[in-house]
């Protein structure tokens, strides 16, 4: 038996959105941009996708680009706003120092070409605070990019409270929302986004395929150069089959948001209470309000790695904030910024579960996430100084 217990790495596309790739792979071949029969039935379904994704997202067709993912959104939102800024001689850029690496890394590349960044400080509880974003907007700042949903830790961002403010304040706002487009509702109107990046895999849909939504008006800076496609925003043949599953899995998902959270937030719930009970352990992030399918613990006097390994041997796919599993050796960047020490934040666990999680797989998770965790506590040379009284307990 397996469990898969990463979807916030990302998921297993659904029958639904399989289906809808199918006639794209197959007998509808056409380039869109081909004024033939072949090509002007890719162009309409093209058209139908682009219109039923703008409505899931409460947005118009036109404010909608198919880009490879959610890091080259992210990068095409970023760079676009820094240059309509920078035009203005508006340099400055609001971030929170626990975004996704797409979003942390465009931020470093605009640093060197002489932008100003101010990350801001992420609450213990995994949250900011739009009084936080009001505090660090300066006259010059051109953008705040404030992502929806953590996937590390779950935690939701009040982005509509900060979308209101940026409004009234003439910057644009960006939302990375990949891990919460077709788990968490989006209405880019009522939410004052004017830039909202997804990405298709995080919901069931094809991987290498994903949205920027960008609000009427606000011009993009082309960084894929070449033919005419999305209206000369980001050329290359547009990649159909995708796209066409990406609108159906939006669509399925947005349809049944609230049955699969309240279903997922249940095995969520019974696996974060089974985890609370093992000693000098921590739940990273709030429990609410947070994803549905997160879980996040840090357990003391152990190695993420060594976890992951362990239940991958008993048929769990988890995912640790660090080291090996990253291919770096630094811990989680989002567990440091919420406070955790280095040798605490090592020892991490994410579990990200979905819809077709069971109650039963929530048991059997804990059972064996507890085993594990004491059976390299039994073996750990750190443990042994800490209940020996040689080290100090941290949790
Ligand atoms: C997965 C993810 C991305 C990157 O999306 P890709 O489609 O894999 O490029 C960006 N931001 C967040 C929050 C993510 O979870």
């Amino acid at each position: 038996m397996r469990i898969y217990a990463d979807n916030a790495a990302t998921t297993k596309m659904s029958q639904h959105a399989i289906r809808a790739m199918l006639p794209y792979l197959d007998e509808i071949y056409g380039n869109p941009s081909s004024l033939h029969t072949e090509g002007q039935r890719a162009a309409e379904a093209l058209a139908d996708a682009r219109e039923r994704i703008a409505k899931a997202l409460g947005g118009t067709d036109r404010e909608i680009t198919f880009t490879s993912g959610g890091s080259e959104a992210d990068n095409l939102a970023i760079f676009s706003a820094a240059r309509l800024g920078e035009a203005k001689g508006h340099k400055h850029i609001i971030s929170t120092a626990f975004e996704h690496h797409a979003v942390l890394h465009t931020l470093d590349a605009l640093q060197k070409q002489g932008f100003s960044v101010t990350l801001l400080d992420v609450h213990e509880n995994g949250l900011i605070t739009p009084e936080q974003v009001e505090e660090a907007l300066r006259p010059d700042t051109c953008l705040v990019t404030v992502m929806y949903a953590n996937n590390e830790v779950g935690t939701i961002q009040p982005i509509a409270r900060i979308g209101k403010l940026c409004r009234e304040r003439g910057v644009l706002f960006h939302t990375d929302a990949v891990q919460a487009a077709g788990h968490l509702p989006i209405r880019v109107q009522e939410q004052n986004i004017d830039l909202l990046s997804l990405s298709a895999h995080k919901f069931h849909g094809p991987k290498g395929t994903g949205v920027l939504y960008a609000r009427k008006g606000i011009p993009l800076s082309t960084m894929i150069h070449g033919g005419a496609q999305e209206r000369g925003r980001r050329a290359g043949t547009e990649n159909l089959p995708a796209i066409m599953g990406m609108a159906a899995a939006l669509e399925d998902a947005c349809a049944h948001m609230e049955e699969n959270a309240a279903k997922t937030a249940a095995v969520r719930d019974r696996v974060i209470d089974g985890l609370s009970r093992i000693p000098h352990s921590v739940l990273n992030g709030a429990r609410d309000p947070r994803l549905p399918g997160n879980v996040n613990f840090c357990f003391e006097g152990i190695e993420g790695e060594a976890l992951l390994l362990l239940l991958d041997d008993r048929g769990i796919a988890a995912s640790s904030g660090s080291a090996c599993t990253s291919g770096s050796l630094d811990p989680s960047h989002v567990l440091l910024a919420l406070g955790r020490p280095h040798e605490i934040a090592h020892g991490s666990l994410r579990l990200t579960l979905c819809e077709e999680n069971t109650p039963e797989e929530a048991d059997y998770l804990v059972r064996a996430v507890s085993e594990a965790v004491e059976r390299l506590r039994s073996m750990s040379p750190v443990w042994r100084d800490l209940i020996s009284g040689k080290k100090e307990f941290i949790l």
